[in-house]
């Protein structure tokens, strides 16, 4: 059997090397020029930034055992960090905090882990599904075709995975009612030191939702060096907003939330994520249309974190086992 992955982040990356481990022939398609979609890193000249996926915590039992193969594999580390609620200058603890844990150097190590071996084509979007006879041809955004596979798996945030289900009303349908919250990153290197007694905060009244300490996590490189990350209601009136524009605003944020005036700044640059977070999908599960050959995971399929893109690729895998008798 021949089976095609579209999207190489977290859930991508797990339903492909399960696949691969059953003896299924897979290929995945990325879009970007490397694998692990929200969970990457940019490296810049000023230190690595985790721009997307912050932390990761870990409940269900087959979750935990990956995270505990990847931490005996030195691939991730818990983050002991002081992590606090900032609301109007006043600074919280947590009082009872769970363990959160990284990617070590970087975020994006997990999803290059899981897809290791399995043959994955970077740079390559794919724009259109055919199908003939019993098989699957991909078309990519630059004309070129790709196949023929007997099935394929949209591994992609909802909104993305809609142009590519016309074969399957019924996942098309469910992916349509999906939405993901978008969020902008910014990543900013301060000359010097700012003056706050913690490493990351979940942020109250403010466009601000998150600021982290990038340094703090265990093997990153770099100084002075934060990741601010907005709410869901700042970025949606600030859709088209220049990334200069918004690297400002969410600096004179932190300003305000940590009551004080900021180191000067080395280097800011801004992201923006258009499907971030997942708004929908808790208590649901991947779907797979057999007759048409096409299965749907990621995130927005489960909940809203690492963990479940992760388990919505596991149990992906386990029905199409079951389907298919892989
Ligand atoms: C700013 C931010 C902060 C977050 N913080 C946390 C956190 O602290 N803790 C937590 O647990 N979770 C967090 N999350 C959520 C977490 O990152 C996601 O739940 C998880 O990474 C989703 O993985 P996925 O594989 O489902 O999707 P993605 O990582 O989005 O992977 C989908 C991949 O598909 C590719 N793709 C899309 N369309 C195509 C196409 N047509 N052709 C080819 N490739 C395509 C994309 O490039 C991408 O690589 C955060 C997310 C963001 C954005």
């Amino acid at each position: 059997m021949r089976i095609a992955v579209i999207g190489a982040g977290i859930a991508g990356a797990t339903v492909a090397s399960r696949l691969h481990a059953a003896g299924v022939e897979v290929e995945v398609f990325e879009k970007a020029r490397g694998p692990s979609g929200r969970m990457s890193t940019r490296r810049t000249e000023h230190g690595d930034f985790d721009h997307g996926a912050q932390y990761f915590t870990a409940r269900h039992p087959v979750f935990r055992a990956t995270v505990a193969d990847w931490i005996a594999r030195g691939l991730v580390a818990p983050w002991d960090a002081c992590i606090v609620t900032v609301e109007d200058g006043i600074v919280e603890v947590e009082s009872d905090p769970p363990t959160r844990y990284v990617g070590v150097p970087r975020m994006s190590v997990l999803a290059r882990d899981l897809i290791g071996p399995v043959a994955l084509r970077t740079g390559v979007r794919i724009a259109s599904l055919a199908r003939a006879a019993s098989s699957w041809s991909l078309q990519d955004e630059g004309g070129s075709s790709w196949g023929p596979y007997d099935a394929c798996v949209l591994a992609v945030p909802a909104p993305q995975a809609v142009p590519l289900l016309e074969a399957s009303p019924a996942l098309a349908r469910r992916a349509a009612a999906a939405s993901l919250a978008p969020c902008h990153a910014t990543l900013v290197r301060f000359e010097d030191k700012l003056p706050v007694p913690f490493d990351a905060a979940f942020v109250r009244h403010s466009p601000l939702a998150w600021i982290a300490r990038n340094e703090s996590k265990p093997g990153r490189s770099g100084a002075h060096v934060w990741v601010l990350h907005s709410t869901p209601e700042y970025s949606l009136g600030r859709l088209e907003a220049e990334p200069a524009e918004v690297s400002q605003d969410l600096l004179r944020a932190l300003s305000r939330a940590v009551c004080g005036a900021l180191p000067e700044v080395a280097f800011a640059t801004t992201h923006r994520w258009l499907h971030a977070r997942a708004e929908s999908g808790r208590g649901t599960s991947p779907d797979l249309d057999r007759e048409a050959g096409l299965g749907v995971c990621g995130d927005w399929t489960l909940g809203d974190r690492v963990e479940d893109a992760f388990l919505s690729g596991d149990l992906l895998f386990g029905v199409m086992r079951d389907a298919w008798g892989l």
